[in-house]
């Protein structure tokens, strides 16, 4: 799994500060992101971790990371795309052949001799039925993205892809409070832990407690059946 941080948006303290600040100010915006400049930079980090303590998130959607998400499986990024307040580019299974698709494997199956020779044997052999259908569809006059768009419908959730995310601080937030939460299915959970200690390191102001929920809540909503044993269930 590969994540790399694509671009984000420039000065994001001083946004969103800015965002904040014109709720209440006569002056505007760039007047108030000019006055920034002359700001302490403790000032402003105290004011943005206040805003993440007091819920008030939306002047959070300002500031938005775009990130580059490659060698993840489709099973991965097919619950990614259900987080609905982000933008997605994925590489397509119509336009790219994928006679030589690579997949990913589970740790659980990689490390039993057996689980991994069954996973494998039925991987490679929708390796060779894809190439046989892209050859018949030849056969047929069909090449390109009209055999791509028909053969993928073989292809498993193993099959390695790559996206590229945008989100904007707030519904990072909800994302890392979802999916860093160890009912989250691993391979999201470890996207997310990487994503997470980007955000860490670039804005340490909004994200320096961001994590699963029960961070948050200083206890776990999961239920007895569910939870980790982390902090303590809530009653
Ligand atoms: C452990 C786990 C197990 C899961 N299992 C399943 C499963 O078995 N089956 C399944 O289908 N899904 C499953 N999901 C996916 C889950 O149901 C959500 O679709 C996914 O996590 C996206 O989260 P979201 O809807 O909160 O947030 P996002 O789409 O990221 O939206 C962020 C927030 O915006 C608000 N919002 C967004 N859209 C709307 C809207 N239309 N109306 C009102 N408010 C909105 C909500 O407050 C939402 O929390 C699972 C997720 C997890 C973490």
């Amino acid at each position: 799994m590969k994540i790399e941080l694509l671009e984000m948006t420039s000065d994001p303290e001083k946004i969103i500060y800015t965002s904040a600040r014109q709720c209440y100010s006569n002056k505007d915006a760039t007047e108030i992101f000019i006055d920034t400049q002359k700001m302490k930079k403790e000032k402003i980090e105290k004011f943005m971790r206040d805003i993440v303590n007091s819920g008030h998130e939306s002047v959070l959607e300002h500031v938005k990371f775009t990130f580059a998400i490659s060698g993840v499986s489709r099973a991965l990024t097919h619950q990614l795309v259900r987080h609905r307040i982000a933008s997605y580019s994925q590489q397509s299974q119509r336009y790219v052949n994928m006679e030589d698709f690579n997949y990913i494997i589970p740790p659980s199956i990689k490390k039993d001799k057996i689980l991994f020779e069954i996973y494998t044997n039925i991987l490679n052999e929708i390796k060779n039925s894809y190439k046989r259908l892209i050859e018949r569809f030849r056969e047929l006059g069909l090449e390109g993205e009209l055999a791509n768009q028909d053969a993928r419908y073989i292809l498993p959730n193993a099959t390695e892809t790559k996206i590229v995310v945008t989100m904007n601080c707030r519904e990072l937030l909800h994302f890392f409070k979802v999916r860093c939460c160890t009912r989250a299915q691993w391979e999201i959970r470890e996207l997310a832990y990487k994503m997470l200690q980007i955000c860490k390191e670039k804005l340490p102001s909004i994200f320096d407690k961001s994590g699963a929920k029960c961070e948050f809540l200083g206890y776990c909503p999961e239920g007895e059946k569910f939870s980790c044993g982390r902090y303590p269930i809530k009653k």
